[in-house]
């Protein structure tokens, strides 16, 4: 489909499901070669990342954990600059090389938070892994080691992420009509 009408507002076709996963790909290949002997714990932010997470996590080699947070930043198609924990962290991650999976990185205060968190909480390493990332919109100064794509400053839907809700199940991913 070349465009979708999501609550209303129309978008348009902007990356092809077989795109993102070839992204994906090359992410999977960076993790192996960098963590495959680390044990990590993978804590993935609901809930947009739920389906980047299972084609990233399924393409990792070697042993691994798998565990939930869930916060939201986002009301509609704006950033509200402020974090919402609605699912805390239960996992003890103590000593451990851990890998937060996110969807996007749009001003990135929703990974600062999630970072010094898991940090402060006692792990070895925190790495970050994200599907998309918005170079113009990022406020923070931190790194972010795993992108998949760069993408404009626009609002997106499809492969997991919302818009109030609605688009998750899009197999491709979309951006807003202007
Ligand atoms: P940040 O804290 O980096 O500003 O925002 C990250 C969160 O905002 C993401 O986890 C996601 O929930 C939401 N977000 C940011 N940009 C977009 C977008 O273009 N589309 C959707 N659906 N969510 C977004």
């Amino acid at each position: 489909m070349n465009s979708v009408i999501v609550n209303n507002l129309r978008f348009n076709l902007y990356l092809r499901h077989e795109e993102v996963i070839a992204s994906i790909e090359k992410l999977a290949l960076q993790l192996n070669k960098d963590l495959k002997d680390k044990d990590p714990l993978f804590i993935v932010v609901l809930n947009g990342a739920f389906v980047f997470a299972s084609e990233l996590i399924t393409r990792f080699e070697g042993n691994c954990d798998v565990t939930f947070v869930r916060l939201a930043s986002y009301e509609g198609t704006e950033s509200t600059n402020s974090v919402r924990e609605l699912m805390n962290l239960t996992e003890n991650v103590e000593n451990r090389t851990v890998v937060i999976v996110e969807d996007i990185i749009d001003t990135g205060l929703t990974i600062l938070m999630a970072k010094d968190k898991i940090k402060a909480a006692g792990a070895t390493d925190v790495y970050i892994a994200t599907l998309l990332y918005k170079p113009k919109a990022f406020k923070h100064n931190y790194y972010i080691h795993y992108v998949g794509v760069e993408i404009p400053n626009d609002f997106i839907v499809g492969f997991g992420l919302d818009f109030d809700g609605k688009g998750r199940n899009l197999r491709d991913i979309y951006k807003i009509a202007e």
